[in-house]
């Protein structure tokens, strides 16, 4: 099914139901919380009632989105339930047990994923899409809504974050037409921009400082690590974590990064990988029983920092040697500034 005929039988089953829950994936990130909120918003201005479900904390950053304040940890009694970005049920940041009580329900999935999964009644998955933001976009425009502020600020939010700030290769000439029109429909691209990332928590930056005094570089590779200890010895929460492994793909010659965090209670670490777009990190998230994109993915994989990092290293370094001689090549100054 192309986008266009997705997005015409999505529109059917929302008209033919009246109440929704909608969620996406746990420890949710800009697109998961601004996707799911512009969603709510487009469902109340089609007439029908939803409530947005998360089980973890949004991250204090996102605490501005319109609509925040009424995101609910209990799953509500619903015609139809639509999950944002999961390749699962079991992805999303919802509690099992009450999402079996409130079966049977028609279950909705829309994805970006490349690794994403038809596992709902009915899917609608583009990897071509920069963000799910940018599929609750279409569908708005689809509807014939009126885009409103509260719209506009989620999903402004959700494609900013996104696109790595309208960095990543997903990133089209359509993306900034969306841009265009959610900044002409009110949103404010300073005041998204300042409220997402210049109001980070002391914890994050020492959090930040620790993960990169621990990083290691072994060819095209590049890694690093935080335990439990040191997090704990800044205070540092599992969300200060985020963005580290930007950090990592972002210095010159690399090709694959991965940032490891280690996780409580046993022998585990959650993973983040990252590509500059040659070597594809979703594969080797796969192997572990993760997913992603091409450039940015994740999984958790049992084991001790040395045997984890071992395993999940030798699988990028050795993605990294099938590349091209010429692409593996830290770029001079010289030919940056040419
Ligand atoms: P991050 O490293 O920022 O947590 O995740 C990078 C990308 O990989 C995001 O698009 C995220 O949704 C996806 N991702 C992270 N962990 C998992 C996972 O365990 N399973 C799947 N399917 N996708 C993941």
């Amino acid at each position: 099914m192309d986008n266009q005929a997705s997005i015409s039988t999505l529109l059917e089953l929302i008209r033919e139901r009246d109440s929704f829950a909608v969620t996406s994936h746990i420890r949710p990130d800009g697109d998961a919380i601004g996707s799911s909120l512009g969603l709510m918003h487009l469902l109340e201005a089609m007439g029908k009632r939803a409530t947005v479900v998360f089980v973890d904390e949004i991250p204090p950053n996102f605490h501005f989105l319109p609509g925040v304040d009424r995101i609910s940890s209990v799953f509500p009694k619903a015609d139809a339930a639509i999950l944002l970005e999961c390749d699962s049920i079991v992805r999303c940041s919802i509690d099992r047990s009450e999402f079996d009580k409130a079966q049977p329900l028609l279950t909705i999935n829309i994805d970006h994923h490349q690794t994403g999964r038809e596992f709902a009644d009915f899917n609608w998955i583009d990897p071509e899409a920069a963000a799910v933001g940018a599929m609750v976009y279409d569908l708005v425009v689809a509807t014939g809504v009126t885009i409103t502020t509260e719209i506009a600020d989620c999903l402004y939010a959700a494609i900013l974050t996104d696109t790595g700030s309208f960095n990543f290769s997903g990133t089209a000439a359509s993306t900034f037409a969306m841009a265009e029109r959610l900044i002409q429909s009110g949103t404010s691209a300073s005041k998204i921009a300042r409220a997402i990332y210049a109001c980070n928590p002391a914890s994050k930056v020492r959090l930040l400082g620790i993960a990169l005094s621990n990083l290691q570089i072994d060819e095209a590779v590049c890694w690093s690590y935080v335990t439990l200890e040191e997090m704990e010895s800044v205070d540092a929460s599992v969300e200060d974590c985020e963005g580290v492994a930007n950090h990592l793909i972002g210095i010159a010659g690399i090709e694959a990064a991965v940032f490891l965090r280690e996780l409580p209670g046993h022998n585990e670490f959650r993973l983040s990988l990252r590509s500059r777009g040659n070597v594809d990190v979703s594969k080797v998230a796969e192997t572990f029983g993760g997913g992603g994109h091409q450039s940015a993915s994740g999984c958790s994989v049992e084991g001790s920092l040395s045997e984890v990092t071992e395993r999940v290293v030798g699988q990028l370094l050795s993605a990294c040697r099938q590349l091209p001689r010429q692409v593996v090549k830290a770029p001079q100054p010289s030919t940056l500034l040419a």
